[in-house]
C-alpha cells in the first residue's frame, strides 16, 4: 500500500511526501483507516514502528474536516506522554504533518519556566502534547480548559504508570468532555493498563497490534565483556579508542551518578560525549540530544529513563555499561541501535554481581551473548582488589526494590511493638548522639540508601 492511496488531504499528504514516506508502516496501515472512521483505537506498539503518524495523521485529517475553529484557551486534541522528550518529539511530528496547513500546536511539560507556555495557549491550540503534572498546574491556573477536546490521545501508557502517573492521568481524564475520540497506546498490555484502557476507551474499540519491525535481537550483532565494576570506564574508554567506527554511541548507565562519572572519564580521555539524564536541565538536556544527533558528539551517556523514546537515527552502538535489573529494559536499550531496516551493535558489561541479570536477559531474549574480544583485557589496569567496604557498596547498589522493602520490613518487624512509629529508632547499643534532636541520631533507616539509588536507578526523582 502507498501513502497516496489513504484519504488523506492534500496538504497530508505533501507533509509525507516532504519527511520521505512513502508506504505507511504496518501500524500506519491498519490504524489510519479506522480512526478515520472515528474509532477509538487501542494501539499495542512501542516507539520505532510509525506509531506517532499513525495517530498524528488521522487527528490531523479530522481536525480539517471538522471546520470548528479553536477557542481561547483550550485544545482541540490533547496528546498525554510521560517526558518532555518524548512531548517534543511527538510535536515536532505534529509540526512537519501540519506543515501545509493552518492547524496549531503546542507543547507544555514541567521542570521550565511555565511563562511561555501559558502565551501559546491564550489564542487556543489545535493540538496540545502535554505531560501530565503541566497539564494539570496550567488547567489549575485557568491557561488551558479540556472543555473544548475533541481527540484525546495516551501515548506509552505503560511507561505513564511505571513513572506512577496514575493519579495525574484519572484526574485528566476527569475533565475531559464524555464526547470524544480516544486513542490509547501502549508497549504492553499488563492488567492494569487493560483496566485503565477500559476506562478512556469506548466500548469495543479497535485493537491493532503490532510487534516492532523485527525483533532487534536478530539484527544485532551482540558482545559481552566480563569485567569488574571498577574497570568499566576503562574497558570503555579502550574501545572506543580502539573502534573508531564506533561513530555515533548510546551509552546507558543505571544511574545519574554513574552516567555523571562516565562521561567525566570519556572526556579526560578525549572522546566527545555528554550525559542526558533527570538532574540535566531541559536545555542541557536538548542540548546534548541535537549534538548527538548531528554527530557534534561521539557518545551519548542516558539514563534509562532519559533514553526512553528519544528518537535518533543511526545509532551506531549500543553499550550497556550496566546491566539493567528488568530484562526487558535490555531489550528496550539495545532496541536503539538496529532501526530501520540497518544493522547495530550492542556490547554488554557484566560485573561479578550482574551475573543474575545477565542470566535473566538471555533466558528472555534466547540469545547467549558471545564473548568480545578478550585481547582488550591485556590492554587494561589490573583489578583492584576488592575491599570488604567496595563489596558492601557493591551489594547495596544491587539491592532490588523488592529487597530493600524485604529487608526494610524485616528490621521494622525486628522492633519491640509499640516502637514502630515513623521515627527512626536508634539500633539496639547504638548510643544516641548527644545533643542532637532525636530524629537526627539515626540518619540511615534499614534500607533507606537501597530505596534512594533505586529511585534513582528507575528515574523516579526524575520529574517531568
Ligand atoms: P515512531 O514509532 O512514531 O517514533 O516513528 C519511528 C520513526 O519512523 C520516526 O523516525 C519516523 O519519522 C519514521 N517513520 C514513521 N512512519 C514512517 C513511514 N511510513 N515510512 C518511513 N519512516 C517512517
Amino acid at each position: 500500500m502507498l501513502f497516496s492511496e489513504l484519504p488523506l488531504a492534500n496538504p497530508l499528504q505533501r507533509a509525507v511526501r516532504a519527511v520521505g514516506y512513502e508506504q505507511p508502516t504496518p501500524i500506519q496501515e491498519k490504524s489510519i483507516p479506522s480512526l478515520l472512521e472515528k474509532k477509538d483505537l487501542l494501539g499495542i506498539a512501542q516507539t520505532g514502528t510509525g506509531k506517532t503518524a499513525a495517530f498524528a495523521l488521522p487527528i490531523l485529517q479530522l481536525l480539517l474536516d471538522s471546520g470548528k475553529v479553536r477557542a481561547p484557551k483550550t485544545c482541540r486534541a490533547l496528546i498525554l506522554l510521560p517526558t518532555r522528550e518524548l512531548a517534543i518529539q511527538v510535536e515536532d511530528c505534529f509540526k512537519q504533518y501540519a506543515q501545509f496547513t493552518a492547524i496549531s500546536t503546542a507543547c507544555i511539560f514541567g521542570g521550565v519556566n511555565d511563562a511561555s507556555q501559558k502565551r501559546n495557549l491564550v489564542r487556543g491550540v489545535d493540538v496540545l502534547v502535554a505531560t501530565p503534572g503541566r497539564l494539570l498546574d496550567l488547567i489549575g491556573q485557568k491557561a488551558v480548559s479540556l472543555k473544548a477536546l475533541e481527540f484525546f490521545v495516551l501515548d506509552e501508557a505503560d511507561r505513564m504508570l511505571d513513572m506512577g502517573f496514575i493519579h495525574d492521568i484519572r484526574k485528566v481524564v476527569a475533565l475531559l468532555p464524555q464526547n470524544r475520540q480516544n486513542l490509547f497506546f501502549s508497549a504492553t498490555m499488563p492488567e492494569d493498563i487493560t483496566k485503565l484502557a477500559a476506562t478512556i476507551l469506548r466500548p469495543n474499540p479497535v485493537r491493532v497490534e503490532v510487534a516492532p519491525q523485527s525483533t532487534p535481537i536478530e539484527r544485532i550483532r551482540q558482545e559481552l565483556y566480563r569485567i569488574d565494576k571498577r574497570r568499566k570506564g576503562a574497558l570503555l574508554k579502550e574501545l572506543l579508542l580502539e573502534h573508531p567506527e564506533m561513530k555515533k554511541v548510546l551509552v546507558f548507565s543505571r544511574t545519574k551518578h554513574g552516567a555523571d562519572k562516565i562521561t567525566r572519564v570519556l572526556e579526560k580521555a578525549g572522546v566527545k560525549c555528554a550525559a542526558i539524564h533527570g538532574n540535566k536541565s531541559q536545555n542541557r538536556r536538548q542540548e546534548a540530544l541535537g549534538n548527538f544527533k548531528s554527530e557534534k558528539i561521539r557518545v551519548l551517556v542516558a539514563t534509562d529513563i532519559a533514553a526512553r523514546g528519544i528518537d535518533v537515527d543511526d545509532v551506531s552502538h549500543v553499550f550497556n555499561y550496566d546491566l539493567p535489573d528488568v530484562p526487558e529494559t535490555f531489550v528496550h536499550r539495545i532496541g536503539r541501535t538496529a532501526r530501520a531496516g540497518k544493522d547495530g551493535i550492542a556490547i554488554s558489561f557484566c560485573s561479578p554481581d550482574e551475573e543474575q541479570d545477565l542470566r535473566a536477559i538471555e533466558k528472555l531474549t534466547r540469545v547467549k551473548i558471545p564473548e568480545g574480544d578478550k585481547a582488550v583485557y591485556e590492554k587494561l589496569p589490573p583489578p583492584q582488589k576488592e575491599t570488604p567496604e567496595s563489596e558492601m557498596r557493591n551489594a547495596r547498589g544491587r539491592m532490588s526494590r523488592n529487597d530493600a522493602e524485604k529487608r526494610a520490613s524485616k528490621s521494622r518487624e525486628k522492633q519491640p511493638r509499640g516502637n514502630q512509629s515513623r521515627e527512626p529508632q536508634p539500633r539496639e547499643n547504638e548510643k544516641p548522639a548527644e545533643g542532637m534532636p532525636h530524629k537526627h541520631r539515626r540518619r540511615n533507616r534499614p534500607g533507606s540508601r537501597a530505596r534512594r539509588r533505586m529511585r534513582e536507578a528507575n528515574g523516579q526523582s526524575m520529574t517531568q
